[in-house]
């Protein structure tokens, strides 16, 4: 089975307002194996809707619409599927005493436009609504059918899961969609394809396939790997082989393939090895530490972050002796050792990490453009140092000049490599 969503609401076509409902419906729907294969977000309008969804009846078995079940006049998308399928709509007296004891029940008179949410178009089921007044409507339509959704999140997935449950998953057959997302740092995205795809191309062809997406986010590669099967077992094993075999070719580039992010998988390693973290940071204004500490249960060992902007800041803060900032600048690889050693040393933890550099648009030179960042971290004896050549905004260089911090703990902690 496959679907299409249509998101109802003029709100939705302005940048006040995002569409959420249809990725919460997309993993819902994908999660019993249906497909979603396209979506349209669709103002107020009549005909606009009438049109959305001829086109989507006319594509998939199921059609999932949210929003315009309001009570308004702008809530117009009983109307546009009565005129599409020539259902006359009728008044059901049960949704009008339920709607008027809600009102009741908070010391109201149900106001006389909410008896629009009561019109079924002929024939249609109704779908109880614990949370609001519009119930939901499922037409059912051969294989599939149209489902209308109210627009409040809140009211839909209750009644989205119960359509499931009840309608959809028994004919779905028990088939699933299984995703696994392995996740890849400091490389570029056509070399982490050029590696991959020789791995992932030959899958399409796999009975079941596996579908390869690659993704590239701002210094993260996502490579997506998706599978449709009735076997749950099967599934994972073939995923399991799958995400091995991708892991081979692409090595230590790898940092998750269960979903969690770098500043986790970092932290998940310093708490079970024991061990306390601090940061010196003077481009990325503390962004590392910030990251850090955007994952639960941080404090089991972060110990303290450092912004240390200014030449003195560094001095002060971290005992970089100012000749050695004389000497290379204060965006060098030894200004970058001299702030984690100092952080280490100050705050009296296992690792230091250092970032410097120039997050521009301004202080940029021929021999350090904009962009240049040196990154070091020290672990007792081991000591890791680098210079990246980032590009992008001021914002993007400090984000990858973090996820460099980041990444470089994390190679730190790997047991070394024979
Ligand atoms: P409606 O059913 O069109 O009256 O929508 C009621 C409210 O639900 C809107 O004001 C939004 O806050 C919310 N809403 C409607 N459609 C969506 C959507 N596609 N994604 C997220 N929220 C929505
Ligand atoms: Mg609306």
């Amino acid at each position: 089975m496959n679907a299409r969503i249509i998101a109802v609401g003029s709100e939705l076509l302005t940048p006040l307002r995002m569409d959420t409902n249809s990725l919460a419906i997309t993993e819902r729907l994908n999660a019993i194996g249906i497909d979603v294969r396209a979506k349209a977000v669709v103002g107020d309008d009549l005909a606009d809707l009438a049109a959305a969804i001829r086109e989507a009846l006319a594509h998939a078995d199921l059609v999932v619409m949210t929003g315009g079940l309001g009570p308004t006049a702008d809530d117009l998308t009983r109307e546009a599927v009565r005129d599409v399928l020539g259902l006359p709509l009728v008044e059901d007296e049960t949704i009008v005493e339920r709607i008027r004891a809600r009102f009741a029940r908070r010391g109201w008179q149900m106001p006389e436009i909410n008896r629009r949410q009561a019109l079924v178009p002929q024939g249609a089921v109704v779908l109880p609504n614990a949370n609001g007044t519009a119930p939901g409507l499922w037409i059912e339509r051969g294989a599939g059918g149209l489902l209308l959704l109210p627009g409040p999140p809140r009211e839909l997935l209750p009644i989205l899961d119960t359509l499931i449950a009840e309608r959809l998953e028994p004919r779905a057959g028990g088939r699933r969609v299984y995703r696994r997302v392995i996740k890849i740092t400091g490389r570029a995205e056509s070399h982490v394809d050029q590696l991959a795809q020789p791995v992932y191309g030959p899958w399409l062809a796999w009975d079941p396939p596996i579908a390869t997406t690659i993704l590239a986010a701002l210094g993260q590669i996502e490579l997506h790997l998706r599978l449709q099967s009735d076997d749950p077992a099967r599934a994972a094993a073939t995923l399991d082989g799958a995400v091995g075999a991708l892991e081979a070719v692409l090595g230590d580039a790898v940092f998750s393939d269960d979903g969690r992010t770098l500043e986790q998988v970092v932290g998940d390693r310093l708490r079970a090895e024991r061990l306390w973290i601090a940061t010196a940071e003077s481009c990325t204004g503390g962004l590392m530490a910030s990251r850090l500490t955007d994952v639960a249960g941080s404090s089991d060992y972060v110990e303290r972050g450092v912004v240390c902007y200014s030449n003195r800041a560094k001095t002060e803060l971290l005992g970089v002796p100012g000749t050695l900032i004389d000497e290379h600048g204060a965006v060098s690889e030894p200004v970058a050792q001299a702030m984690a050693r100092g952080i280490r040393d100050r705050a009296g933890v296992d690792i230091g990490v250092g970032i410097t550099g120039i997050a521009g648009p301004g202080g940029g030179t021929e021999a350090k453009p904009v962009g240049t960042v040196a990154v070091a971290a020290v672990l007792r004896e081991r000591e890791m140092v680098k210079t990246f050549r980032f590009i992008g905004a001021r914002e993007q260089v400090k984000y990858q000049a973090a996820q460099a911090g980041l990444d470089m703990v994390r190679r730190l902690l790997e047991p070394p490599r024979d």
